[in-house]
This record gives C-alpha cells, sequence and structure tokens, in this order.
C-alpha cells in the first residue's frame, strides 16, 4: 500500500522551503440572492422604474403611496393576490416588504431551486402538472 499522503517530517521540510501554498480553489463562496421589489406597486420581480402598475401601499395594501400611509393595518398584497388562487393559503397580517413574507420566502426559493446545480434533471419537472 503506497500513501500518497507527507509524513510529518516531509511536512516541516516542505513548510521550512517555503513549499506550502494555500488552496484558494477550496474556498466556497456562498452565494448571495436578491430579489426586485418594486416599491411603488409592491410586487416582486420588478422595480418602480420598470413600473406601469397602481401605486400601491406596502403597509396596508390600499392605493396610496407607502410614505403616505397613516393606517395601522398590516395587509400584504402579494400574499393577499397569492390567495386567490387556491394553491395558497398566506396570512396577510404583515407589510409587503416583510422578509416573512411567504410571498416573497416562495420566489426567494424558487430562484434559489433554479440557480441550484441540478443534480437530477429527472426530479425537475415534478411541479409541472
Ligand atoms: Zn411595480
Ligand atoms: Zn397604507
Ligand atoms: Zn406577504
Amino acid at each position: 500500500m503506497q500513501s500518497s499522503s507527507y509524513s510529518k517530517r516531509e511536512a516541516i521540510q516542505l513548510l521550512r522551503r517555503g513549499r506550502i501554498f494555500l488552496d484558494l480553489q477550496s474556498c466556497t463562496v456562498k452565494p448571495f440572492y436578491e430579489i426586485k421589489r418594486c416599491i411603488k406597486c409592491q410586487k416582486i420581480g420588478h422595480t418602480s422604474l420598470q413600473c406601469k402598475n397602481d401605486t400601491t401601499c406596502g403597509k396596508c395594501g390600499e392605493s396610496h403611496d407607502t410614505r403616505t400611509c397613516k393606517k395601522d393595518t398590516k395587509q400584504c398584497i402579494n400574499c393577499q393576490h397569492s390567495n386567490k388562487t387556491p394553491k395558497t393559503t398566506f396570512s396577510t397580517d404583515h407589510y409587503a416588504f416583510d422578509n416573512k413574507c411567504n410571498s416573497y420566502r416562495n420566489t426567494l426559493n424558487s430562484l434559489r431551486d433554479t440557480t441550484r446545480p441540478a443534480k437530477k434533471a429527472t426530479t425537475h419537472n415534478k411541479n409541472i402538472p
């Protein structure tokens, strides 16, 4: 049995000769996901610069600017909209820009799924009816 690993004495010799180097390729970088959220209509996936929708409050979900909101109610327009489909029953009592928003998290998760390298291509189609 031949071993390719260095003995302790060999390692010390290499260290003294300055032959030890850092393997930079072994460093892992965590991917950073950012989702565009419109500050005008509160929808996910675009910014206010591209927005052609009506102004919607990010706090109460009514049709006024978030900055001018004087209401105490929290209504997430994205979760409200999502609940109109039979697929989801999200709680809506949070701000649209809240990080605990289920609509936001769903989008984040689907983004993670599509950017992650597929391990098995066959399992990828399971969500398509
Ligand atoms: Zn918008
Ligand atoms: Zn409001
Ligand atoms: Zn929400």
